[in-house]
């Protein structure tokens, strides 16, 4: 095929795919007798070339996530992002966070006090609040970035005394698992820890958002209560790093 023919290829198949998402996503959520558009649906974009990004865009995609820093800064400029919102979802480093601040609607990888004290320290200096989901690490894994959940609490009640941050969620990727029953305890798990949270209602805390499910279980998690869903392979096809 020629190199145009390709790219119409894929663009075709990145069609298709949002569409199918988004039936699953309205079956799962049919099937969980949870309301309709109830979910909404994040492209998670990295790796990917800014063109088939703004085709997605043009597919109706209001909301993409990117891992990294630098690769967010760096294609920012070339997407159409009019009424799109950007997030981050990978883990960030304190040095870069005055890179990031103001840069993006939402940071969903906060997986440490300390780092959502960077966050709101660098957001008043630009004199700006960044609203941000507490990461928490559902499988207690220790190759795993996150709060553990025994702590989330505590990191909470200290983060709401904090200015220049926000917490509106909770955002898990939980553990590759070859059991979907032990899969459904972490998603469920998650619901309950958001729920309790939220029925807590702390000041400069509200729990509206929960991000969990990507490619391979996001109907899973949708059907456990996720309003979130990061998903890229299943959108733009495999990786190629
Ligand atoms: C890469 C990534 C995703 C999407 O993964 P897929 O399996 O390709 O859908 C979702 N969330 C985070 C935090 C990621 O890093």
């Amino acid at each position: 095929m020629t190199e145009k023919s390709l790219v119409e290829k894929r663009f075709s198949d990145i069609a298709f795919n949002i569409e199918a998402i988004r039936e699953n996503i309205e079956k799962a959520l049919l099937r969980a007798g949870r309301a309709e558009n109830a979910v909404r649906l994040m492209a998670v974009t990295k790796t990917v070339d800014e063109i088939y990004i703004n085709h997605a865009i043009s597919c109706g995609i209001d909301l993409i996530g990117e891992n990294r820093v630098q690769e967010m800064l760096r294609k920012k400029p070339n997407l159409h992002l009019d009424g799109v919102e950007k997030h981050l979802i990978g883990h960030l480093q304190t040095n870069k966070v005055s890179q990031i601040v103001g840069e993006v609607d939402m940071i969903q990888s906060v997986d440490s006090v300390k780092i959502a004290r960077e966050i709101g320290k660098q957001s008043m200096k630009k004199g700006i609040v960044t609203d941000a989901l507490l990461e928490i690490n559902i499988g207690l894994e220790e190759s795993k970035t996150g709060i553990l959940p025994a702590a989330a609490m505590e990191a909470i009640a200290e983060i709401a005394e904090m200015k220049g941050i926000r917490i509106k969620g909770l955002m898990a990727i939980p553990p590759i698992c070859e059991n979907e029953r032990i899969l459904r305890n972490f998603f469920s798990d998650m619901y309950n820890m958001y729920v309790d949270i939220g029925a807590k209602k702390l000041d400069n805390i509200s729990m509206d958002i929960l991000s969990m499910g990507m490619s391979g279980d996001y109907e899973i998690a949708v059907e456990h209560g996720a309003n979130l869903v990061r998903v890229g392979s299943s959108m733009f096809g495999a990786r190629v790093y």
